[in-house]
């Protein structure tokens, strides 16, 4: 496919502890579209890779703020000490949105690494026929600079896409 090919040439490496953090993030944002809500998930992992916490889009009931890396970085300010938080990894289905890119710099969250990245969504959505979202899809990097990050994944694009075809196409 060719969106997959540009994602391949452009990947940055995302090592096998990282791809299976990835699988679960894509698992939990088709759960996410089976509830309704939009295919995003994510899961917050300790220094080590340990998986601490994860969850999902929940805006089907009207909050359009519930993204499941807002959620998280939430989350991580109730259970963790900065020097966890720092050493920490988030990982997601879609890269980070301007709202949670800001709670995770907020925190003080460690690196991310996703899936998709956002500027490829956009691809997604508008060929899809799917309005611009009224927040724009700025990338981590020019809202959070000292946040690591790291993706695409190109081996989960194929899936993710389908997640988002089914959502905007069966509602
Ligand atoms: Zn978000």
């Amino acid at each position: 496919m060719r969106a997959s090919m540009i994602d391949v040439r452009k990947a940055e490496p995302v090592n096998d502890t990282d791809l299976r953090h990835l699988r679960r993030c894509v698992e939990l944002a088709k759960a996410a579209v089976e509830a309704g809500d939009e295919p995003f998930g994510s899961v917050l992992a300790a220094g080590d890779g340990t998986a601490l916490a994860e969850d999902r889009n929940r805006v089907a009931d009207g909050d359009q703020t519930r993204h499941p890396e807002f959620a998280l970085a939430r989350w991580a300010a109730e259970n963790m000490t900065p020097e966890e938080r720092a050493a920490a990894t988030v990982y997601t289905s879609g890269e980070h949105c301007p709202m949670c890119s800001a709670a995770h710099a907020w925190v003080g969250l460690g690196r991310i690494v996703y899936a998709v990245s956002s500027a490829r969504l956009v691809e997604w959505l508008t060929e899809i026929g799917v309005p611009p979202a009224p927040v724009r899809p700025l990338p981590v990097a020019e809202v959070a600079p000292g946040v690591a990050v790291e993706g695409p994944a190109p081996e989960l694009a194929d899936e993710m896409r389908a997640l988002h075809v089914r959502f905007h196409t069966t509602r």
